[in-house]
């Protein structure tokens, strides 16, 4: 590695599966009673093998750590601080590169939980999905109450968070209010679709298709756009900046390149390491983090596997597609898997990102913030880095 670019690398780790909510689209649901969590010294291992690796590269590298579950504050809090003394340690000099996030559904919270939100964490994301009743806990109660209660009092604690709603058919039709909830309470939030579950049928009554995500992408933009006030809500103002960019003659062009550098790594209770995309699947597991080092899992055959089928289904999508280059072609080899975009051949469909794109692109030149004849972008760059770039936090 040459370039001098600083990178990023984000880390998922489940530090247990185990959780007090049972929501019924949940992808861990078969585990979700199970109240193994990794040790300590496991973690330790972990922060070897990347510190070692990552400490040798001729690059910067921001390393964010992702703490999931289940339910990561199940944990104790002790668990979280003693392992943010144990990263000063093992990353040294990349410590100040090292960040912390947690996605919590935020049914617990003590006065331990809010100290260790505000001042361990570096970001918070929230899981709720304000309708549509799928996240309840094991008597079938909606937890929805309770974690609104619970981000009032981070919010009077001043304990800054984002949140994110799974976009389901049931809570579809109500995309309106989704977003005026966020625009009232200024909280940035990203709308996740529906992905795989835990096992056939499991979302049966309340899947949805890519179309649908789409004509929920396309109210969440045109809200945003007509909003006085607009809220930062993902994916869709990473959907603007792709276009923005793909009419801005000199920006540097992105090209998602899994081989040269992979941005996400999943990390399991037991230590085995995948790509976003293969999650959970044997097949493509590209090693165990507790007991090998990075460098053998990179260029192991699990992760060369995994590219070579990420490869493809870019080839098979993206390289025709007018957006490759301002949209990086991440949306296809990584999140397509899991959302249904894949044929039986590992031949990619971009039905939701170029449908979005192409949307915002007519929408930006009915509007004239978009030239179409000199291709200028008419849009403050202040407006730009404050209603656009947003913050960056775990959302
Ligand atoms: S819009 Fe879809 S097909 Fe086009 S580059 Fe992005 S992910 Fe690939």
């Amino acid at each position: 590695m040459t370039s001098k670019e600083k990178k990023k690398v984000q880390f998922v780790i489940k530090s247990s599966k185990f959780c007090n909510l049972r929501c019924r689209y949940c992808y861990e649901y078969a585990e979700l009673g199970n109240r193994e969590a990794i040790a300590p010294e496991q973690l330790d291992k972990m922060y070897a093998h990347i510190a070692s690796y990552y400490s040798r590269l001729d690059c910067p590298v921001d390393i964010q750590f992702i703490w999931h579950g289940g339910e990561p504050l199940l944990q104790h809090p002790d668990y979280y601080w003693q392992t943010f003394d144990r990263q000063q340690q093992f990353f040294g000099e990349l410590s100040s590169s090292v960040t912390n996030t947690v996605q919590t559904n935020l049914t617990v919270l003590n006065k331990q939980h809010i100290h260790l939100l505000r001042e361990g964490f570096d970001g918070v994301g929230v899981s709720v999905d304000l309708f549509g009743g799928l996240r309840v806990n094991q008597a079938e109660v909606d937890s929805l109450e309770i974690v609104l209660a619970n981000m009032d009092r981070l919010r009077s604690e001043k304990v800054n968070f984002g949140c994110i709603t799974v976009l389901t058919k049931l809570n579809l039709s109500y995309v309106e209010e989704i977003y005026k909830f966020y625009e009232k309470t200024k909280i940035p939030f990203r709308v996740l679709p529906l992905f795989n579950g835990a096992f056939d049928g499991q979302h049966q009554g309340y899947e949805i298709s890519a179309s649908e995500v789409l004509n929920a992408y396309r109210t969440l933009f045109d809200l945003w756009l007509e909003s006085k006030n607009p809220v930062i809500v993902r994916p869709i103002v990473d959907y603007i900046k792709q276009v923005i960019r793909h009419y801005t003659s000199n920006a540097k062009p992105d090209f998602y390149n899994k081989r040269e550098w992979e941005y996400i790594y999943l990390v399991n209770v037991n230590g085995d390491v995948y790509s976003y995309a293969d999650a959970y699947n044997s097949e493509f597991c590209h090693g165990n983090l507790f007991t090998t080092p990075m460098e053998n899992i990179i260029f192991g055959s699990g992760h060369e596997k995994a590219i070579i089928a990420a490869e493809k289904r870019m080839a098979s999508a993206c390289h025709s597609c007018e957006y490759f280059g301002s949209c990086s072609g991440y949306p296809i080899a990584e999140e397509s898997v899991i959302h249904n975009q894949v044929d039986a051949d590992g031949n990619a469909h971009c039905t939701k990102e170029k449908g979005i794109l192409q949307y915002i692109e007519k929408r930006l030149k009915e509007t004239g913030i978009i030239n179409p004849i000199t291709r200028q972008v008419n849009i403050k760059q202040e407006y730009i880095s404050k209603h656009i770039l947003g913050l960056d936090i775990a959302v």
